[in-house]
């Protein structure tokens, strides 16, 4: 198996491809054309040596036709015994046509025509047509042997004509008996029918025979077929005292290309080859073209394979590495030919020796195990180690390789280095436990904050009603006691003795504040802690009102407001509401504080000092009681709703921003929401909450039902 060892393809350029494909091509046309010429060349040479073995075929053929009836024709000048007849001689060569008996002097004494063809000299005269045989009787005298004339032309009754040949026979003195005894046999040969004759031959069949004067003039022909003028055969046919030129005409024609079987064979042949040579490049287009999807395909995978980083490892069953990627090797350290040339007996470079028995066991369990039958996603963490040593986590995917013939061949794993995430999920401890400390200390610091805000309030009271107590214990310059009668007159300081009835209801008041004081501060306790309320109570609307009075009393009588408390006749159903008390009277305390602050500037006229609280019945919703304070003071600050969604938000110079948000966390703890908004009518502001109404335990006995004003400057 291929590891991270590069594949290179080795690319042959289309130029040099296309150049030896042209050459090829080339090559193989001027084969082709080559063998279809000499094919050709030789079907003709082939054609021309059969005209040319038919031509010496046809004279040899033709000169013993002609040289046939001279034994019989001397042996009858000669008188021998046993000489044919005349007419036997006549019957015996067709072509004969007339026999001459001449004197010495060349007269003629005797003639004798064939019966068996047209007489030769019946239009024009033996006279007319003497010349040939009288240079032939000289050839033959001068030669005292027989001699054939030249070849003449003898016309026909009816237009047609014969070439005729002479054969002039001496006969020798001594065998002449008489003195006016012939000197001279002449044989009229017509040529025509010898032609015919050797045209008949079936080796002639496919030729024209022609005789041909020494002009080159045509004298005869013969043969079934007219030939076609190119294969021409040329034979001279040597006769004693003359000669005859025969020339054979082919009826073939030259060889054409198609009908031969031999060049069709090489055409065919041809294509074929010129098809082979088209499929073959077709072939090899195709291959170029797989060869360079394949190589395409190599390189994106190696691409894949060096991008992943995931490690990616095949064992064998052997638990020999036979395959790592190049994220497995950067992430042991070891290139992929060591992990590979690891012995099988050894363990793997990078399990930890500590652990390599355990891993060693696992492994023999996995290949006794084989297949699973399903495949699992479930990856099992274990520990590598590095080329240097170090350890580090890792999750392991592992499944079964089976070849493509169902064999199990070894394990291929996908190995995920876990060190990044341990490191990540420690870093992320840290910091959630850094988190839970800083919102410890941070809601430290929001209790403080409140404690310090909401306590202000009771220790100030406290501090009110002691330094009242203070000034009953200490005497008073001027102050008359109204139970120790009247002061002498001229004192400037008078001691009365302050009774302890005088005292008691202030230290009640002080008592009842610092208890206050102390149940505040459990209550910011349990609100900030746990974020959540105390234990809920069901609580009297007037109660919580009246619980609250004493305090807003005092802060109004310092800036000379009025208090109006508005609530539901006592004949209807009484108010209750649940929640903590304690919290609730903060939110009132803190909306009638901030009212009468409001109301606490030298712009706002004595007249629009009233502080109201209004606490009725929803009109929308009668299971809810609605609780609306509302001022006559400088109304809310500009773009006061964007702004209160700030943490501390204030516009006082001492303000802490801290009284809204500790109203509204109750409210909502309370399932409430707090609407701050412009008094109608103005100017001043309103803050109105609603509470979920609660079944009261009684009637609201004791508390003021009508609208009633409390407190005056
Ligand atoms: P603090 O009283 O310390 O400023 P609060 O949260 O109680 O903090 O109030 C925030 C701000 O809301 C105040 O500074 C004031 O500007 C505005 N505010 C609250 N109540 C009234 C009111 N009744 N009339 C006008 N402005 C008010």
């Amino acid at each position: 198996m291929p590891s991270t060892t590069t594949a290179t393809a080795v690319p042959s350029s289309p130029r040099r491809r296309f150049a030896l494909w042209v050459a090829l091509l080339a090559l193989l046309a001027v084969a082709q054309s080559l063998l279809v010429v000499l094919t050709l060349s030789y079907e003709n040479s082939r054609a021309q040596q059969e005209a040319d073995d038919v031509a010496t075929d046809a004279a040899t053929r033709l000169r013993q036709s002609l040289l046939r009836p001279l034994p019989q024709l001397q042996a009858m000048a000669v008188g021998l015994e046993g000489a044919p007849s005349v007419a036997d001689l006549f019957q015996t060569h067709r072509a004969l046509r007339r026999l001459e008996w001449r004197a010495g002097d060349r007269t003629l004494r005797q003639i004798q025509d064939s019966p068996w063809g047209p007489p030769p000299f019946a239009v024009l005269g033996r006279d007319q047509l003497a010349l040939a045989v009288d240079d032939a009787c000289s050839a033959a005298q001068r030669d005292e042997s027989p001699a054939y004339s030249r070849s003449y032309y003898a016309p026909l009754p009816g237009g047609t004509g014969q070439e005729l040949l002479d054969l002039c026979l001496p006969i020798p003195a001594g065998i002449r008996s008489q003195g006016d005894a012939p000197s001279w046999l002449v044989a009229t040969i017509a040529l025509a029918p010898l032609l015919e004759q050797a045209a008949a031959e079936p080796a002639l069949a496919r030729h024209e025979l022609q005789l041909v004067g020494g002009d080159g003039a045509r004298l005869a022909r013969a043969g079934s077929r007219r030939g076609a003028g190119t294969y021409l055969g040329e034979q001279r046919i040597d006769l004693p005292g003359s000669a005859l030129l025969l020339r054979t005409n082919s009826a073939a024609g030259r060889p054409s290309l198609i009908p031969h079987l031999n060049t069709a064979l090489v055409i065919g042949l041809s294509l074929l080859l010129f098809a082979v040579a088209g499929l073959l490049a077709r072939d090899t287009r195709r291959r170029a073209a797989a060869e360079r999807a394949l190589a395409d395909e190599l390189a994106f995978r190696q691409a894949m394979e060096s991008s992943l980083i995931t490690g990616l490892r095949a064992r064998d069953l052997d638990g020999r590495v036979t395959y790592a990627n190049a994220a497995f090797c950067r992430m042991v350290g070891i290139d992929a030919e060591s992990l590979q040339s690891t012995p099988a007996d050894a363990p793997p470079p990078y399990w930890p020796p500590e652990h390599a028995a355990e891993y060693q066991a696992r492994q023999a369990e996995r290949r006794r195990a084989g297949v699973p039958r399903e495949s699992s996603a479930l990856g099992f963490e274990s520990v590598f180690m590095r080329a240097d040593g170090e350890r580090f986590p890792v999750m392991i995917y592992d499944a079964p390789l089976v070849d493509g013939s169902g064999h199990h061949r070894g394990w291929m794993s996908a190995v995920l280095d876990m060190s990044a995430q341990r490191r990540a999920e420690e870093l992320s401890r840290q910091q959630q436990e850094r988190l839970q400390a800083g919102a410890r200390l941070a809601a430290v610091g929001e209790m403080a904050s409140l404690l310090s805000h909401e306590l202000n309030q009771p220790l100030a009271a406290i501090a009110s009603y002691a330094s009242g107590c203070l000034n009953l214990v200490e005497p008073q310059p001027g102050i008359d006691r109204p139970s120790a009668g009247p002061s002498p007159a001229g004192s400037a300081t008078v001691t009365v003795p302050v009774s302890a009835a005088q005292l008691r209801p202030a230290l009640e008041r002080i008592a009842e504040q610092a208890e206050r004081a102390g149940r505040v501060i459990r209550s910011v306790h349990s609100l900030v802690a746990r974020r959540r309320p105390a234990e809920p109570q069901t609580l009297a609307c007037a109660q919580l009102v009246e619980a609250v009075l004493p305090l807003v009393r005092m802060q109004a009588r310092k800036c000379g407001a009025r208090i109006e408390i508005a609530l539901p006749e006592p004949s209807q159903r009484p108010l209750h509401v649940s929640g903590d008390r304690t919290m609730l009277e903060q939110v009132l305390l803190n909306l009638s504080r901030n009212a009468l602050q409001a109301m606490d500037d030298p712009s706002v006229p004595s007249e629009r000092r009233v502080l109201r609280w209004r606490i009725d019945t929803d009109a929308a919703n009668p299971e809810r009681i609605e609780w609306a304070c509302i001022d006559g003071g400088l109304g809310l600050p500009p773009d006061f709703d964007r702004q209160r969604a700030q943490a501390f938000f204030t516009t006082k110079p001492e303000g802490m921003g801290l009284g809204l948000s500790l109203c509204r966390t109750v409210l909502e703890q309370h399932g409430s929401q707090l609407h701050g908004e412009p008094a109608v009518p103005g100017p001043g502001a309103m803050f109105r909450f609603s509470l979920a109404r609660a079944p009261g335990p009684g009637s609201e006995a004791g508390v003021a039902a009508s609208p009633r004003t409390i407190g005056s400057p």
